[in-house]
């Protein structure tokens, strides 16, 4: 019998993607960018029945009317806000996510550029190599973490793991989502982003990206949070309004920031190198071996559960 196509799209490090295994399942079609999607024949694209997805490009109706037998787009990731979810259900395709296998990577990431920017990591390093503590001894003073306030945009479920590590360090938990969560009674709860960044001492921002969170963290909430307030963003860089980040980092209307996303990655604006109030990483916050391995395994179950005609293990919101 003749198995069944699938479209493994992206790249993949060898142990997110079991090629092996899929091979032994399914005809695979192999794209490292959708956007050569037309290098392979029509007959073989009308074949294929579900995406295995990676990566950051938009996945919309175009892509969907060259592909009539589709019936699953298998995320890789969390967050899905290049796949146009409308146009997907309109072709009545399924879509899967990987969400709460990556949480604790990226919130561990979150406390760690919480800690780059607040003890001035990258500096002390710096401090050594350079031979500044053998000429200057100690280096300059810098901020503590432990027992502050901390804030929390999005209460999700990265958000909910950042603020467990958080209370680890004695530090009170604010947070601000669209409505008050089943949480623990010492969480205290706010409506408004601005009067959340007003009253704590670091922020951390966990939102989903895209449209509907574009620019959320806007020039006030940066105002509110002040001069001595850290903003962490591990969510997309979309969420903060970028030219107001950059003003504030350039003229210290905050005291800096943990950035591990940005607009238009990789290419991010180069105003953010040269300055020294900012700890950024690559869009990093999944990429441990142990996790990047889980998502593959979420991203392949979730495949061969809906092609089998199962239940998908997880489906997004949107689909249910
Ligand atoms: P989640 O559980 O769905 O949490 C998302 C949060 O966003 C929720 O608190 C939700 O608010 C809020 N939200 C959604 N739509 C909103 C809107 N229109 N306005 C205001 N708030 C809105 O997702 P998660 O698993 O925690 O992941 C969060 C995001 O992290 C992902 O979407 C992804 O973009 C990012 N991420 C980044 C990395 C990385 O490598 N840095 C890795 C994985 C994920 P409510 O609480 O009000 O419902």
């Amino acid at each position: 019998m003749e198995k069944v196509s699938i479209l493994i799209v992206g790249k993949y490090a060898e142990i997110e993607c079991n090629l092996d295994r899929f091979r032994d399942h399914f005809n695979v079609l192999k794209l490292s960018d959708l956007s050569d999607i037309n290098k392979i024949d029509e007959p073989e694209l009308k074949k294929v029945q579900a995406i295995a997805f990676k990566g950051h490009s938009t996945l919309n109706s175009n892509t969907l009317k060259k592909l009539p037998s589709l019936r699953l787009i298998s995320n890789f990731g969390v967050g899905y806000e290049t796949i146009n979810v409308a146009d997907a259900k309109a072709a009545n395709v399924l879509v899967t996510y990987t969400p709460d296998v990556l949480s604790d990577d990226v919130a561990d990431l979150a406390l760690a550029l919480l800690f780059g920017v607040s003890r001035h990591l990258l500096q002390g390093d710096d401090w050594i190599r350079s031979g500044s503590w053998r000429e200057k001894g100690e280096m300059p003073l810098n901020k503590k973490i432990s027992g502050s306030t901390c804030g929390i945009i999005g209460l999700g479920r990265i958000g909910f793991e950042i603020a467990k590590r958080l209370e680890s360090f004695k530090i009170k938990i604010h947070y601000y989502s669209r409505s008050r969560k089943n949480v623990s009674q010492k969480w205290i709860y706010h409506k408004s982003p601005v009067n959340l960044a007003k009253v704590v001492d670091n922020l951390f921002v966990s939102l989903v990206g895209g449209e509907g969170t574009r620019g959320f963290v806007s020039s006030e909430v940066l105002d509110a949070l002040g001069p001595r307030g850290i903003l962490v963003n591990i969510s997309r860089g979309s969420t903060i309004n970028e030219t107001a980040l950059l003003e504030a980092l350039e003229k210290k209307k905050i005291y800096g920031a943990g950035l591990d996303v940005f607009e238009n990655e990789p290419n991010i604006n180069a105003r953010f190198l040269s300055l020294k109030n900012v700890f950024i990483q690559p869009h990093q916050g999944s990429c441990t071996r142990e996790t990047r391995k889980a998502m593959g395994e979420l991203q392949f179950q979730n495949i061969l559960e809906c092609l089998a005609g199962r239940k998908a293990l997880t489906p997004i919101p949107e689909m249910n």
